[in-house]
């Protein structure tokens, strides 16, 4: 199986599966971390990211393709994205009580605000793509623009 197609998948069960599943968040994270370790960090929003597969291979076939809005690209937009996706992480671990002792349960909670942050990214992704083109989502994506910095 291609990389793209299993990236895809990989997608596919992190959505549906997750909530029930928080060790799929745990596996994403590995992943993407060895990608980095590989040195292939820029190859992952083209190659290895499950949510840019998802995003060409099946949105793109339903989205107009227009081109991305400005606003979208402007860099005032990426900072402000980019500080609310940290604040909403930092609030989870906050609140989830990942900055004191760990337990038991600590990595899972950790897996769970992996998908959260997942679901969430793509509630935003997935109608900005029907708008107007179906990468619109990464020109604001916070992992995105850490992976091709
Ligand atoms: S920009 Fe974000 S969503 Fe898009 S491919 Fe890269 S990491 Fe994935």
């Amino acid at each position: 199986m291609a990389i793209r197609q299993a990236s895809l998948l990989l997608y596919i069960v992190m959505i549906t599966a997750g909530w029930a599943y928080p060790v799929l968040g745990i596996g994403l994270l590995v992943f993407m971390a060895l990608v980095v370790l590989s040195g292939r960090r820029k190859k992952w929003c083209g190659s290895y990211c499950p949510r840019g597969s998802f995003l060409d291979l099946v949105m793109s076939k339903v989205s107009p393709k227009r081109p991305i809005p400005r606003f979208l690209t402007s860099r005032k937009t990426w900072a402000t994205g980019f500080a609310l996706f940290v604040g909403l992480f930092v609030f989870q671990l906050w609140r989830a009580g990942l900055f004191g002792p760990w337990d038991g349960s600590s990595l899972m909670q950790l897996g769970l605000i992996f998908y959260r942050m997942c679901l969430v990214s793509s509630a935003v992704a997935i109608p900005l793509a029907l708008w107007k083109n179906h990468r619109s989502w990464c020109a604001v994506c916070p992992v995105g623009n850490i992976m091709r910095a």
